[in-house]
């Protein structure tokens, strides 16, 4: 970012190219930019669920009829293979919009429920889900397009406005998706761009006029964005950092696991919030395993996206090789076992890491506690289930885990017991694909979700809607009086007794005081309700 000259100069991480100058939004701007939005809320909050379910349709056919030049960009900007990026960039975005098309507008009608106690029998209560009004989306850089465009979907189906700030590396990739919202037909001011950095994000999240943000970062970051928001009151959910643990139990079919481990860890080159980053192997196929990790590593064909398909490319920034470098450097020299990796690719370029496996560390070490966010996996030998666990729970972070075995019964029994908010079976980070799943973390990793139905949750607000047409006044109005005391009070001892016999001698004053409790009760459907409460 140049401030002096106010603008995003945007460099290919491929080759150290200039590929745009994108300008920040200034501060004028950002607040025409959310004026725009208050008033575009008024009439987006009153359109149909149909007219949104259309433009999400049409959504789907621009991304997948424009995919090659998405993928092409992701490639360009942020330094993706293509496969790569057709594979993880478009597909949760498919899954997430089925959802939306076909399961969420159910789970945001309105619902009926009715209070269980005999107290408000008889009336009628209605949920109702609304939009909180302009939600600010605050993206990373390492999935420029899938993350953002999930989260802007479900906040735009549900009525709210949004206003997106794309990571200040990838700011072409977050232009690109909100122009790709407006062709499918939602309306310009319903979806907004502001370019820029942490300086545009406070300024958006410091506005009273914008009532949530969802932010996608490190954990330093959300820790910073609740500082701001919390002043102006704002609903935050915070998707942060992660440190993923796999678990590769002596049952586990090997060749397979280290496929998928490998996958897992070194996939975006490792930059990734859900990858890999610690492997716990069971110490009877501890030394198998890390040689099928090392056979598939130096497999991997690393290369420049743009004019090869490599598996894997560079890191996005150079603030993200020194990482990598100093903790696989610390790892080494606290006794790690370096077994291949372990260096910059610098005959490709600036930006290309060796992907890297690090045997026998331990918890002493960074990497093992703070986040890579690099192709490195770290690897140690455990004596049992219970030690996995408790090695897994050891951390900080708590965004997914994953656990490799053949047996039902030990994942089963283990995956509760681990510390996160996703754990998969025999494969790792499939979670973020399913839409109608969901998606959040334990621990510094995050407050609330996205994703499926508990994601929709938080991005509305729900209202209770409470209806009573019974004539008479409810009994607990004024004026207080000794009998209204009484069949309270009956009531309450009725509820605490255990005893069945006693039970039926208050049920029987009960039924004297029927003049009473018709009117307590307001309906007469009373004595099922209160039996029905009582069991
Ligand atoms: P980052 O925290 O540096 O930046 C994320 C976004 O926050 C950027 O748009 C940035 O400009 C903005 N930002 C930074 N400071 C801000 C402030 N004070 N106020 C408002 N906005 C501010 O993270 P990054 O380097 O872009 O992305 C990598 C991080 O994101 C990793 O920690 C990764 O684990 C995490 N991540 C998490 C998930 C998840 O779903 N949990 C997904 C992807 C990435």
């Amino acid at each position: 970012m140049n401030t002096l000259t106010n603008t995003i100069t945007v460099k290919s991480p491929a080759d150290g190219s200039v590929i745009g100058e994108v300008p920040i939004s200034s501060p004028q701007e950002i607040d025409e930019t959310i004026a725009r939005s208050e008033r575009a809320f008024q009439d987006w909050k009153q359109t149909s669920i149909p007219e949104r379910v259309s433009i999400l349709r049409n959504l789907r056919r621009i991304i997948l009829s424009e995919r090659q030049a998405m993928i092409d960009l992701v490639a360009l900007e942020q330094g993706k293979p293509k496969t790569e990026a057709l594979i993880v960039e478009i597909s949760p975005v498919l899954e997430t919009l089925a959802f939306l098309i076909h399961d969420a507008p159910k789970i945001l009608a309105p619902r009926r429920s009715s209070p269980k106690g005999p107290y408000l029998r008889g009336r009628s209560s209605t949920l109702y889900f609304h939009p909180y009004g302009i939600w600010t989306v605050i993206s990373p850089w390492n999935y420029p397009i899938n993350t953002p465009i999930v989260q802007l979907c479900a906040i735009l189906f549900a009525g709210n406005t949004a206003i997106l700030k794309p990571s200040p590396l990838t700011p072409l990739c977050g232009q690109w998706l909100v122009d790709a919202m407006h062709r499918a037909g939602f309306p310009k001011d319903v979806v907004q761009v502001v370019q820029g950095g942490a300086t545009e994000g406070e300024l958006l999240l410091s506005d009273p006029r914008v009532r949530s943000v969802l932010v996608t970062g490190s954990v330093a970051t959300g820790r910073r964005v609740m500082e701001v928001a919390a002043q102006t009151n704002k609903k935050v959910v915070l998707e942060l950092g992660g440190k993923d643990p796999a678990i590769v139990l002596s049952d586990a079919d090997l060749e397979r696991s280290a496929k998928g481990v490998v996958w897992a860890g070194m996939m975006n080159a490792g930059q990734t919030c859900a990858a890999i980053e610690r492997v716990y192997v069971e110490q009877a196929v501890y030394e198998p395993f890390t040689q099928l990790l090392k056979k598939e590593i130096e497999a991997l064909r690393v290369g420049n996206p743009l004019t090869g398909d490599p598996d894997m490319g560079p890191v996005v920034a150079p603030f993200q090789i020194e990482k990598i470098d100093a903790h696989v450097q610390d790892s080494v020299a606290k006794g790690a076992r370096l077994l291949c990796g372990g260096k910059r690719l610098t005959e490709l370029g600036e930006l290309y890491y060796a992907p890297t496996l690090l045997t026998d560390v331990n918890h002493d070490m960074q990497i093992m506690r703070e986040e890579t966010f690099g192709p490195v996996l770290a690897v140690q030998a455990v004596q049992s289930e219970e030690e996995a666990i408790l090695k897994a729970n050891d951390s900080a972070y708590g965004l997914t885990a994953s656990i490799w075995t053949r047996s039902r019964e030990r994942a089963q029994r283990m995956a509760p017991r681990l510390e996160c908010g996703a754990v998969t079976v025999n494969s790792h980070m499939t979670s973020f694909s399913d839409g109608c799943g969901c998606w959040g973390g334990f621990k510094d990793t995050g407050i609330g979700r996205t994703h499926g139905e508990f994601g929709l949750y938080e991005l509305v607000q729900t209202q209770h809607v409470q209806e009573n047409y019974v004539a008479k006044p409810e009994i607990w109005w004024y004026p207080y009086s000794e009998r209204v005391r009484q069949i309270t009070d009956d009531l309450y001892a009725l509820i605490a007794e255990q005893r069945l016999g006693k039970r039926l001698a208050l049920m029987k004053r009960f039924s004297a005081q029927t003049g009473y409790l018709n009117r307590f009760m307001t309906s007469h459907k009373t004595m099922p309700g209160l039996l029905r409460y009582l069991k």
